[in-house]
């Protein structure tokens, strides 16, 4: 048996199914976990010693690959210095400075420690706000874990077929609607049906948790008028998309404005960080300018505001987001033309330097689209590439991520590869 399966039995007596976060568990990919030893630019080596190219990137945070030299510089300074204090430093408003800088829409900002606390945190606000207590949400957008949120979610949920999840209080999940991405009149009869009582909607302005489903025109821009004319706020939640398709997130690229936007993965630099923010008039209702109550212990912790600060520096140097997208889109334009002209039943969604390539005919527009993916097959792809050292998202419901880290030869080496594993399985 190899070091990460013995490692993989033995965490799972101490850690529930072996691991700290569900979908690293490759349960749905039928094979055992690798355990990561080390990571340096576009590759991760496990602890068998075996290289992979690495497309996970800790789940998106990584934009310049793994150990960036100038990121683990900074840190170290900032290391020597004391790692918390619970006191108001210097970097924290650097970083928020820099997020103000970048992101359209956003005049203040709360930084926290995940993505599911930035979700969390906004939908309190929004209802603060309005004084309303309903929500709606997206079928198969994941916003972390949050119990309003469990309720037909992607990710994580949905790869293990638990989209609504037992502990889930019915009384809260009562007060989250849920309606069809890319389908505005599904979201203008919900504003129909409950006049006066929705607090907010909060979607993915890119799917990016159930596969990668780019909005239809106008979608968003439908959505931004809806809420303004129920009074509900607009909340994208760009924890993956934010900092990633655009150094100012979806609503950049897009061109919407949001009333508050959530933030993750990219903001930290690899470290625990995320953050919400958005319109001043609304996050001075945040405690202890205002009476919406939400708090941290090491909320701004100094190492991560510290990788955070250098990631967002670095991603805005002129020219960092032409190149990515220019390569990404080069990469994922080449996988599409082969997968087309190979007539494979296979459909590749992609939004710059994120994409899924579902296993289905066809386009992929909503969740029933991408469900009906055949995982099977897409776990035999997975288990294909790994063993030519390509380490996807082991699920079909996950993005996959390019970095600044990735060389011309890595995304070769993985075209090749992936011809490779579909000829197999298709011929
Ligand atoms: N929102 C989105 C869009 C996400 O992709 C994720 C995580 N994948 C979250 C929220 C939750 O973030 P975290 O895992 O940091 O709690």
């Amino acid at each position: 048996m190899n070091r990460s399966s013995e490692l993989f039995r033995k965490a799972q007596k101490y850690l529930p199914g072996g691991v700290n976060s569900p979908v690293r568990a490759f349960k749905s990919v039928n094979r055992d976990p690798l355990f990561i030893a080390s990571g340096a630019g576009s590759k991760i080596r496990d602890v068998d010693g075996n290289e992979y190219i690495d497309y996970v990137g800790s789940w998106g945070p990584l934009i310049l690959g793994h150990a960036h030299p100038e990121v683990v510089e900074y840190l170290q300074s900032v290391t020597e210095s004391g790692t918390s204090f619970g006191a108001p430093t210097e970097l924290e408003i650097l970083i928020a400075e820099k997020i103000v800088q970048m992101v359209p829409s956003v005049e203040m900002v709360r930084m926290v420690n995940s993505g599911t606390e930035a979700t969390m945190s906004a939908i309190r606000l929004a209802r603060g706000f309005t004084g309303r207590d309903k929500i709606i949400k997206f079928e198969g957008c994941y916003h972390g874990h949050g119990d309003s949120f469990l309720i037909k979610a992607g990710s994580g949920a949905l790869t293990f077929g638990e989209p609504n999840s037992p502990g889930v209080p019915a009384a809260l999940a009562k007060e989250t609607l849920t309606a069809g991405f890319n389908d505005l009149d599904s979201v203008e009869r919900l504003f129909e049906s409950f006049k006066n009582q929705i607090a907010a909607v909060i979607v993915e302005p890119i799917a990016g948790n159930m596969g990668v489903i780019p909005p239809a025109d106008g979608f968003l821009q439908g959505l931004r008028d809806l809420c303004t004319q129920n009074g509900a706020l607009l909340i994208f939640d760009e924890v993956m998309t934010g900092f990633r398709v655009h150094a100012g997130g979806a609503q950049s690229l897009y061109n919407v404005q949001p009333d508050l936007t959530t933030m993750g993965k990219v903001i930290g630099g690899g470290l625990p960080a995320a953050a919400y923010g958005g319109k001043r008039e609304i996050m001075e209702m945040v405690s202890p300018a205002g009476a919406v109550y939400q708090a941290g212990t090491l909320s701004g912790n100094p190492l991560a505001m510290a990788a955070g600060l250098k990631t967002l520096e670095i991603i805005s140097r002129p020219g960092f987001f032409e190149k990515l997208n220019k390569k990404a889109n080069w990469f994922f334009s080449e996988l599409a033309h082969y997968v087309e002209n190979q007539n494979f039943p296979l459909s590749l969604n992609y939004v710059n330097s994120m994409g899924c390539l579902f296993f289905k005919p066809g386009e992929v527009r909503n969740f029933n689209e991408a469900t009906q993916s055949d995982t099977e097959l897409f776990a035999r792809y997975f288990g294909g590439m790994l063993d030519k050292g390509i380490y996807l998202a082991p699920s079909q419901f996950e993005a996959m991520f390019i970095s600044a880290a990735h060389s011309e030869e890595d995304l070769q080496n993985t075209l090749h590869a992936g011809r490779e594993v579909l000829e197999k399985l298709f011929k």
